[in-house]
């Protein structure tokens, strides 16, 4: 007997994010495409990586939405209905929206599924049932909502619930805010948010000594150890905030929260010896303190992040293989330079990752190198297991990094 588990949605920044993701057991990918998202920084989708970005998780299993969460003006509405053609043409699963005109506009000019933005901020039944009406098929909660808030929802209105499981939090009432507008010229609610709440600011004044503190700065979300929560109220998605991260982000949660599902999945709890190699690996990646925000209480001061708890990974991505099989070698692209006799850690799709010593570093050509250079592809010696888009961590201590 299996037991029910909610979709897991992984950022996807770029068409390889979105393969590591997926490989990663990601059960589907959000992403934007070249327009009407709000993640202008993000290397966007241009039409054929989206076509084949789609195959690629429809190949394997997983659903692809694409966002087009920017708020719109008239004049931005121009070329829209060629846009949605264009999603329809490559069979996306659906479209994220925030604008209710946007809504309005894919209704009219499509046939596709309308998930509804956390940045409409919705976060009561009223507003749900509105959603509903207007033809919204999910709501993606404003995250200022609790799990058992929205256990509430779900059983008023008869409608799919997404919510954020993991990732950076935003200050405002999601994108409703204009810091990055005033101090960067950058507007968050077309796809320019500077992420102005995150830096340092000094505060300063007459007879107070200048102070330099992140007060306006969130921690970063953990829902690993709420999964039961979310699975007893009936959440349909758990979301990962990201498009902007690394290749290492997208596959270290994906993998994390896809193995934690497929555990309970199978045995109908999360009470797993492997529960503390999960939060292992959750803290290998590039975070700020962890918090669980408003999921099980409202977010207060306890949620923001002090400079003094970022903790330092001990790891870096040094290397995403490319190609391995029955070959002595494997080939990978080096993000991280490593030299022979360093230590190395393949993460596979699934399982504990798998320690190596590097004996040997070849170029393409064959030829022998005692240190490998990022940007370039190098074979290395096989590991039993490996796979293209496994990521391979290297020890910051091998590099000379600080820690
Ligand atoms: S600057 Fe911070 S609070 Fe404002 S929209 Fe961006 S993430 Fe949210």
């Amino acid at each position: 007997m299996t037991h029910w588990v909610p979709e897991l949605l992984a950022p996807a920044g770029s068409l390889e994010k979105l393969k590591v993701a997926v490989s990663y057991g990601a059960d589907a990918v959000y992403l934007g495409g070249q327009k009407f998202g709000l993640r202008s920084a993000a290397d966007n989708f241009t039409p054929s990586e989206l076509k084949e970005g789609v195959a690629f998780a429809h190949e394997h299993g997983s659903h692809v939405y694409v966002v087009l969460n920017s708020f719109l003006h008239d004049q931005d509405f121009e070329d829209f209905p060629e846009f949605l053609k264009l999603l329809e043409e490559c069979q996306v699963d659906a479209v994220i929206v925030s604008d209710r005109g946007v809504v309005e506009a894919v209704k009219e000019y499509s046939s596709l599924t309308v998930h509804l933005s956390t940045q409409a901020s919705c976060l009561n039944a009223k507003a749900a049932k509105l959603w509903k009406d207007l033809g919204v098929d999910r709501i993606v909660l404003g995250r200022e909502v609790s799990i058992s808030e929205a256990k509430k929802i779900k059983e008023e209105v008869d409608i799919e619930l997404e919510m954020f499981v993991h990732g950076s939090m935003c200050m405002a009432y999601s994108g409703h805010c204009v810091i990055s507008n005033y101090t960067q010229g950058r507007d968050s609610n077309r796809g320019g948010c500077a992420h102005s709440c995150r830096f340092e600011y000094s505060l300063d004044g007459e007879g107070l000594e200048k102070k330099y503190a992140h007060f306006m700065s969130s921690k970063d979300l953990n829902g690993l150890r709420l999964l039961q929560d979310f699975i007893d109220a009936g959440i349909d998605s758990l979301k990962v905030e990201g498009r902007m991260k690394s290749h290492h982000y997208a596959g270290t949660i994906s993998k994390v929260y896809s193995e934690a599902l497929a555990f309970y999945k199978e045995k109908g709890h999360f009470l797993s010896e492997d529960l503390y190699r999960w939060e292992e690996e959750l803290s290998k990646v590039s975070h700020r303190a962890y918090t669980t925000a408003s999921l099980d209480k409202p977010a207060g001061s306890d949620s923001i992040y002090d400079e003094r708890q970022h903790e330092q990974s001990e790891t870096n991505m040094g290397a995403m293989v490319l190609e391995a099989g029955e070959s002595s070698y494997m080939l990978a692209e080096v993000r991280s330079p490593f030299s022979v006799g360093d230590t190395l850690e393949l993460m596979p799709f699934r399982g504990p990752s798998q320690i190596h010593k590097i004996t040997s570093i070849e170029d393409v050509t064959g030829e022998q190198f005692e240190r490998s250079r990022p940007g370039m592809l190098w074979r290395l010696p096989a590991i039993s297991g490996a796979r293209p888009y496994n990521i391979i961590r290297v020890y910051k201590s091998d590099l000379g990094e600080a820690q």
